[in-house]
């Protein structure tokens, strides 16, 4: 069979993992996305319900942001109104950025990008797993999980 993740072929006994609220047969290397699940519920699991796969690419925002946007802005030497004034945005919103209350919105994201010349993002490669629940033909669960390609 082929690892539920990433596609590629099981050899010898998969792992089952659970993520969010899905069971999956996964590959060694995928086995870390998940908890491990045990032997009594890997029988009850038995019963294979088809998945939807989908996969996307996506830019996500780092999750250390707070940090890189005020080294970057205090190894230029200003403060946190100079770097409203240059990118034109409040300078409360810039404070709250860098307490890591609210997240940049795309386009204060890139405004900052620029001036600071950082990069606030990062390439991952988003899988969503969905279980069809055979009876009603409606979604079930939907595990997401995010590697870093
Ligand atoms: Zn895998």
């Amino acid at each position: 069979m082929n690892c539920e993740i990433c596609g590629t072929e099981i050899k010898g006994i998969p792992h089952r993992i659970k993520i969010d609220r899905s069971e999956l047969s996964v590959c060694n290397n995928c086995a870390r996305y998940g908890e491990a699940i045990t032997t009594v519920e890997t029988k009850k699991a038995r019963a294979r319900v088809p998945m939807l796969r989908n996969v996307y690419n996506i830019d996500e925002v780092i999750s250390n942001y707070p940090e890189v946007i005020r080294k970057a802005r205090q190894t230029r030497n200003l403060t946190v109104e100079d770097l409203a004034v240059n990118i034109k945005e409040k300078a409360s919103l810039i404070k709250r950025i860098e307490r890591g209350k609210i997240m940049p919105e795309e386009g204060v994201r890139k405004k900052l990008e620029q001036f600071l010349d950082i990069k606030l993002t990062t390439h991952i490669e988003k899988i969503e797993l969905t279980h069809i629940t055979p009876k009603t033909l409606t979604l079930g669960d939907v595990a997401t999980i995010k590697r870093k390609r």
